[in-house]
């Protein structure tokens, strides 16, 4: 079965996936934005486990449970901090997708939501953020056959058209 890719306006948090994403930074100990909410929901476990990992590169991304959340797993990846767009940044974003996925399929996952990593206190441009985080999901729905959702989440209506905007753009057929 081919996997579908949603885009759809929610709170990440309430959402019944293998894996919620989580835009945290390199200490992995919490911060604010969608940070702050999914360690709201999940419960302080989430914080004693994330404590035991060791930080986390730009880049990179960590898998935790998923506690008190209706997630099943939490994704812990670090976006990059724009600083104009000179500084690798688009590189790192790219990385800190494809390890999610990549740590996704080392599990099995099969249902992965994501918030718009790197968008809110790190400044990334919504609409190249947008680009990087749809082609990385065809990339990994071409390599990971066992994905069958892939679902992007804003919080607000003006970024979920900026999202539909970059489907279309791509040509990706997205729910
Ligand atoms: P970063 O530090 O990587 O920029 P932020 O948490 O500041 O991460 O923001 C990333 C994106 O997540 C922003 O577009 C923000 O509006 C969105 N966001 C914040 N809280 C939630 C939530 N509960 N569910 C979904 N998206 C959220």
């Amino acid at each position: 079965m081919a996997a579908t890719i949603e885009i759809i306006q929610a709170d990440i948090t309430t959402l019944a996936v293998d894996a919620i994403v989580n835009a945290a930074n390199n200490t992995l100990l919490g911060g604010g934005g969608v940070d702050g909410a999914i360690h709201r929901v999940a419960g302080p476990q989430l914080v004693q486990e994330c404590a035991g990992l060791g930080g986390c590169e730009t880049g990179d991304a960590k898998i935790t449970k998923g506690y008190k959340l209706p997630a099943r797993h939490v994704i812990h990846t670090v976006g990059p901090v724009w600083q104009g767009g000179g500084k690798g940044e688009p590189g790192l974003l790219e990385s800190a997708y494809r390890r999610c996925f990549e740590v996704a399929h080392g599990h099995g996952l099969k249902s992965i939501a994501f918030p718009a990593i790197s968008a809110g206190v790190y400044s990334y441009p919504m609409r190249e953020a947008a680009v990087i985080a749809l082609s990385a999901a065809q990339e990994a729905m071409v390599s990971y056959p066992e994905l069958e959702r892939v679902v992007f989440v804003q919080f607000n209506a003006p970024a979920q058209q900026v999202y539909r905007e970059a489907a279309e753009r791509l040509g990706i057929k997205a729910h």
